[in-house]
């Protein structure tokens, strides 16, 4: 079972984001996010075209994959973090992204965008952007290094909380700096921690079971 958004629906954008309830051990289900072009990811800000997504046979690094008409299905692996899945008006230029703190606060979201206006799918003001399940501000306590980058990354944005993060708050902002409307950002809102019934927590199982996660994924219209 993978939740969707209408805002990425509306557009005939097949997308997904993972839950327990996805086919297989890890979360990854068949059909398209079984064929879903994934990274290895770093916490970083690369944004690569899904003909990137190998190197010398192995997983190039990224956290952040793009796909133009024609293209493949582009997934990112999440179990906490925050998936961002990106669409031109169109829906024929797509992008799926990994955000932890560290990627949301260098920029992964601004480069996702960045590569969709490079890729022919601007302009800015009518793309879409959904934000997946992930842990939320009512269970992400971070220190003082989370807050240093996000006032380097973000000087404008002002947190509601100077002790828990609100990642989808954070990119929200960023996205809007960048130039997308209010209105065409979407969130599902639904913390992964709070929610161990539905999705895979790395925070929520003590940092053990490592590798239990869930795709999300996006493709784009031919
Ligand atoms: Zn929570």
């Amino acid at each position: 079972m993978d939740l969707s958004h209408s805002l990425l629906a509306l557009l005939g954008v097949e997308h997904g984001f993972g839950t327990r309830f996805s086919e297989g051990e890890t979360g990854r289900g068949r059909g398209k996010s079984g064929e879903a072009v994934t990274l290895r990811q770093v916490h970083g800000t690369t944004v690569l075209k899904e003909s990137e997504s190998v190197s010398s046979g192995v997983p190039a690094s990224g956290d952040g994959l793009f796909s133009g008409p024609g293209g493949r299905p582009v997934g990112v692996w999440t179990a906490d973090c925050l998936p961002i899945l990106l669409s031109s008006a169109s829906g024929r230029h797509v992008a799926a992204l990994h955000a932890g703190w560290r990627g949301a606060t260098a920029g992964i979201a601004r480069e996702g965008v960045l590569r969709l206006l490079r890729e022919g799918g601007g302009p800015t003001r009518e793309m879409r952007a959904v934000m997946g399940p992930s842990i939320g501000v009512c269970c992400y306590e971070v220190g003082p290094e989370v807050w240093e980058a996000v006032e380097e990354g973000t000087p404008g944005y002002r947190p509601a909380s100077l002790s828990n993060l609100d990642i989808r708050g954070l990119v929200a902002f960023q996205l809007e700096e960048m130039g997308l409307l209010p209105e065409n950002i979407g969130s599902l809102s639904l913390c992964t921690r709070c929610h161990p019934d539905l999705f895979f927590s790395h925070r929520g199982m003590g940092g053990e079971r490592k590798g239990r996660s869930m795709i999300n994924y996006i493709l784009p219209r031919p």
